[in-house]
């Protein structure tokens, strides 16, 4: 047996937060088949040891395609049409999990009755203790904000211990390293280093109620794979923020 499948979980529960463009692929916009079902079989690997998951899913690879003809349009108008893109985003999700058997319920924050039930805390928590998946759609259900922020707060009301930020990269670095071959990256960094040194971990509203919740939050590439098993399992992997 491989150390990755003797490994314990380090969690009970932990809050995954997926942008858009983590379903897109190499696509323009939209949701790739293929890449979907590598998502499927990245969280499966966390479900299979045990870890509660809940999921913030963003709308950024939906939206992308309507913000281009909506130059100009009402800021809040746009924001509703981004909530809805994760809801969009949240089905496709839910289908491809419970294909492969792993029972899922959908969580809007927006209302819509007859595709998915609203967002209520007690039942989510529920969910979860039952080992479902809870993926949470519709952002805040308020315009202004985003989809990180939504992770930090329904990780916060959900009691999970981290919150596991999937990006393209493999973790927080001083400095771009696109541009500056010089840069390292942290293994971790306390929140009150990464202000100091104005890392962009996630947006400032996200990062504030991480930190005043003392939530710790994990930066790592979710296209590598095991990557978000390893994260879950203490093997080191990506950057953590903590207190
Ligand atoms: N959004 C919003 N309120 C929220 C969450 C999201 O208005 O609480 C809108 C906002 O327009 C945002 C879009 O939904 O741009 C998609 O979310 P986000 O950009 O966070 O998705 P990601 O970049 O992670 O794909």
């Amino acid at each position: 047996m491989s150390d990755q499948k003797k490994a314990k979980p380090i969690y009970k529960r932990v809050l995954l937060k997926l942008s858009g463009e983590a379903l897109m692929g190499h696509d323009q916009f939209g949701i790739n088949r293929d890449t979907l079902n590598y998502m499927v079989g990245e969280i499966k690997s966390i479900l299979d040891i045990g870890v509660q998951v809940g999921i913030v899913v963003g709308g950024g690879n939906i939206f992308r395609g309507v913000a281009l003809g909506a130059n100009g349009m009402d800021r809040a108008t746009g924001d509703y049409m981004g909530m809805l893109a994760t809801v969009m985003n949240a089905m496709a999700l839910q289908d491809a999990l419970t294909k492969t058997g792993v029972p899922v319920r959908i969580q809007s924050a927006l209302h819509l009755e007859q595709v998915v039930q609203p967002y209520i805390r007690g039942k989510a928590l529920r969910y979860l203790d039952q080992n479902r998946v809870v993926i949470f759609a519709a952002g805040t259900g308020n315009p202004f904000f985003t989809t990180d922020t939504t992770a930090a707060l329904r990780g916060a009301e959900m009691g999970a211990e981290v919150v596991l930020k999937a990006t393209k990269v493999d973790g927080i670095y001083t400095a771009d390293p696109m541009k500056d071959p010089t840069a390292t990256k942290f293994a971790d960094i306390t929140f009150d280093e990464a202000m100091k040194r104005d890392l962009k971990v996630m947006d400032g509203t996200a990062f504030a109620l991480c930190r005043t919740n003392d939530l710790p939050i994990r930066v790592f590439n979710i296209f590598k794979p095991g990557a978000l098993k390893r994260a879950c399992t203490g093997l080191e992997e990506g950057t953590l923020v903590h207190s």
